[in-house]
């Protein structure tokens, strides 16, 4: 008697949306185990490899992550770009890849990885549980950026988790799970767990290319809390974001590139030296282990506060994609201008875009 008009359509939009939800989770379930992240290299980029090039055990595994080389083909520094050391920090990996699909390098060479642990890439995070994918519109449309998880994959590490992890620096680790952490593995083991394969391999690229700098880049908490007391929830740390952690040796570089940094995008950043306590940290064992200085930085992500359950890790109004990922990118080419300044080798990247740019569009206008 009371047929509900409304019903049939109700019921026909219900299907379409479900059909459309098929659609957008296909791309998530054809990710996973050989997990290629969409890259779209730019004019600049002159060779494109894996980095099983340099430790081949790594070949045919889900750890082998594509190396991305702008190379003026004239004499100068040689840089490195780290992005995506941990999955889930989203502006490391969209940084690399705006530098690879717009700068052009007119002196020295410059190296980028944008997914360095492809493993973690390829799984969901498991902290915030933060979505998979995020659309963003490119120049040539829609495309979708991953956010993955801050460890390897469980399925691809070839060993359990052990109870607690000695990393090969001797440092105990209380949480096992820390053994699939890229950032603590430094500088690596020939014969060891994957991530620590891994790690050994950076480490030799670092050392066959003679990379005179490097920039780990990194996410972590923003500094807003919900409560006083957010400090001091387990994991939580809001005093890691806006800082660049340098290697000793780079100290005074690092300085100098933070003077230029606030003059240029106003953004004022801690520095600190490595403690050399902490083994197995990328700004500590890549100096010790190779005559590159290197340095990490972190940028302020909302899908890493524990408090908010949804973050939006493109567009939050206080601390946007474009914001992070020009924190970054200008941070780098500040401390390509200290290494002139201090060791006389010249890094000279053009096409990248200036902070004011970035802040003044969407992420997507700067990505193929
Ligand atoms: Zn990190």
């Amino acid at each position: 008697m009371s047929k509900n008009p409304l019903k049939q359509p109700v019921r026909r939009a219900a299907t379409v949306v479900s059909l459309i939800a098929i659609f957008l989770l296909l791309p998530v379930t054809a990710w996973g185990k050989n997990f290629t992240p969409d890259v779209r290299p730019g004019k600049g980029v002159t060779e494109q490899y894996k980095l099983s090039r340099y430790f081949s055990p790594l070949k045919g595994t889900n750890m082998d992550t594509d190396v991305f080389v702008l190379d003026s083909g004239k004499p100068g520094a040689t840089g490195l770009l780290i992005g995506g050391t941990h999955g889930n920090e989203l502006a490391g990996s969209v940084a690399a890849l705006v530098a690879l699909e717009n700068a052009v390098v007119t002196n020295g060479k410059l190296i980028v990885i944008p997914y360095t642990n492809l493993s973690a890439q390829s799984v969901a995070d498991t902290r915030n549980k933060v979505s998979r994918q995020h659309l963003v519109r490119s120049r040539s449309g829609d495309r979708y950026l991953p956010y993955g998880d801050r460890r390897t994959d469980p399925a691809d590490q070839g060993s359990e988790d052990p109870e607690k992890y000695i990393n090969p620096g001797g440092y105990v680790l209380e949480n096992g799970k820390e053994a699939r952490n890229l950032n603590r593995t430094y500088p690596g083991k020939s014969d060891g767990t994957r991530t620590e394969q891994l790690s050994y391999a950076l480490i030799a690229l670092i050392r066959q290319e003679q990379v005179d700098f490097s920039l780990d880049m990194h996410e972590a908490d923003t500094p807003e809390r919900d409560k006083p007391d957010d400090d001091y929830r387990p994991g939580g740390n809001k005093r890691l974001s806006y800082t660049l952690v340098a290697h000793p040796r780079g100290l005074e570089m690092a300085a100098f590139a933070l003077l230029a940094m606030e003059e240029d995008t106003g953004i004022s950043l801690k520095l600190e030296e490595s403690n050399p306590k902490y083994r197995g940290l990328s700004h500590l064992e890549i100096g010790n282990a190779t005559n590159s200085l290197s340095f990490l930085s972190e940028s302020p992500n909302p899908g890493q506060d524990r408090w908010r359950s949804d973050g939006d890790v493109i567009n939050e109004p206080k601390y946007p994609l474009t914001h992070r990922v020009g924190l970054h990118l200008r941070l780098f080419k500040h401390l390509a201008e200290a290494f002139v300044v201090y060791h006389g080798k010249v890094l000279k990247i053009e096409k990248l875009p200036e902070y004011s740019e970035l802040m003044a569009a969407d992420i997507g206008q700067f990505l193929n």
